[in-house]
């Protein structure tokens, strides 16, 4: 019989294809029992962003070139519990600042409790929107996804500058725009306003279990991998203070996937911190919570690794933190087993 896997991704850990930081794993291995077997990878797919969303879903056997794949709002959508998306174009929607009319804030530089506020109020007039955590939002719009991805806004992370647009025409995107910069700005809140992006709709995939004949769970903090465990039909836990940045709760994440372990044959361990930490180019941050994660999570899962499972670590994607950015290029994944 096949062992039990445990995969372990963690987001945007890699710095550049030339170098891994999943090396140090190598070290680490105590038990001289235990094997260990490398293999670099290209976990992009051609034509597609090196994001999470395509690289884990690649990863897990759906390339995006083969299997229809709509942007991230969707599988955060499903992740939260909305239903009935079949006819629905749902996209991302920031509260976003502005000044001389550019976008200078993709954050809206506020916490996360005006955020909520912001968008309680808001619901009274666009009764779509729903407060994710912060500046994100998801909207859903009854207009056909073709149309609103035309006139939709670009990513805001990357218009940083840009002035935003004073066409004549109008549309539902220009509307939410304009009613939520007169709503803030009634609330004392000026210079804010909402910026939808990131179109997507319902994306079909066949099971994990059908696809592979492995029963399999998600242990994730973040709404986009829980959203792809749900779209696969995998069992999706949730798991108390797991923020998706480096002040989550690894035992917490690594009890829960010593528990699913017992019944289940495939866990992907999800583990976002480095990421975020690269994002806001803190590349001593997203060290430590790296060596973090190899005291609290993978030392522990490796002294138990037996005839029963094997443990692989690696990364979805590389995250430069000079750059603050993804980058493409190949990753490692390093598997530990019993001889
Ligand atoms: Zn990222």
């Amino acid at each position: 019989m096949s062992k039990k896997k445990v995969l372990i991704i963690i987001d945007g850990l890699e710095e550049n294809e030339n170098e891994f930081l999943v090396d140090v794993l190598k070290k680490d291995v105590k038990n001289t029992s235990i094997g260990i077997d490398e293999k670099i990878v290209d976990t992009g797919v051609n034509g597609f962003k090196s994001e999470s969303l395509i690289c884990i879903l690649n990863i897990l056997g759906y390339p995006a070139n083969i299997y229809k794949i709509y942007e991230r709002a969707y599988f955060e959508s499903i992740a939260r519990g909305y239903s009935k998306l079949e006819k629905k174009t749902i996209l991302r929607c920031n509260i976003v600042k502005i000044s001389d009319n550019r976008l200078i804030d993709f954050t809206g530089g506020i916490s996360k409790e005006i955020g909520k506020m912001l968008i309680d109020r808001i619901q009274e007039t666009i009764p779509y929107i729903q407060h994710c955590s912060s500046y994100k939002n998801l909207i859903f719009l009854d207009e056909p996804y073709q149309y609103i991805k035309s006139i939709q806004l670009p990513p805001p992370h990357f218009s940083i500058g840009k002035v935003i647009d004073n066409r004549n025409d109008r549309n539902i995107i220009t509307e939410i725009m304009d009613k939520s910069r007169k709503i803030f700005s009634d609330l004392g809140y000026t210079n804010l306003l909402l910026w939808p992006w990131g179109a997507s709709k319902k994306t079909t995939l066949p099971s994990f279990y059908i696809k592979h004949g492995l029963k399999a769970a998600v242990v994730s903090g973040i709404d986009l991998v829980k959203g792809i465990g749900k779209v696969l039909d995998m069992v999706v836990p949730n798991i108390d203070d797991a923020t998706g940045d480096i002040d989550t709760n690894l035992e917490n994440k690594l009890e829960m996937t010593l528990k699913l372990l017992k019944e289940k044959d495939f866990i992907l361990l999800h583990i976002n911190g480095c990421d975020e930490a690269a994002h806001r180019k803190e590349y001593d941050k997203k060290i430590m919570f790296f060596n973090r994660i190899i005291k609290v999570v993978i030392e522990p899962l490796l002294s138990e690794v037996d005839n029963n499972f094997e443990v692989i670590v690696g990364s979805d994607h590389i995250t430069n933190s000079v750059t603050g950015e993804h980058a493409d290029g190949k990753v490692k994944f390093i598997g530990f087993k019993v001889k």
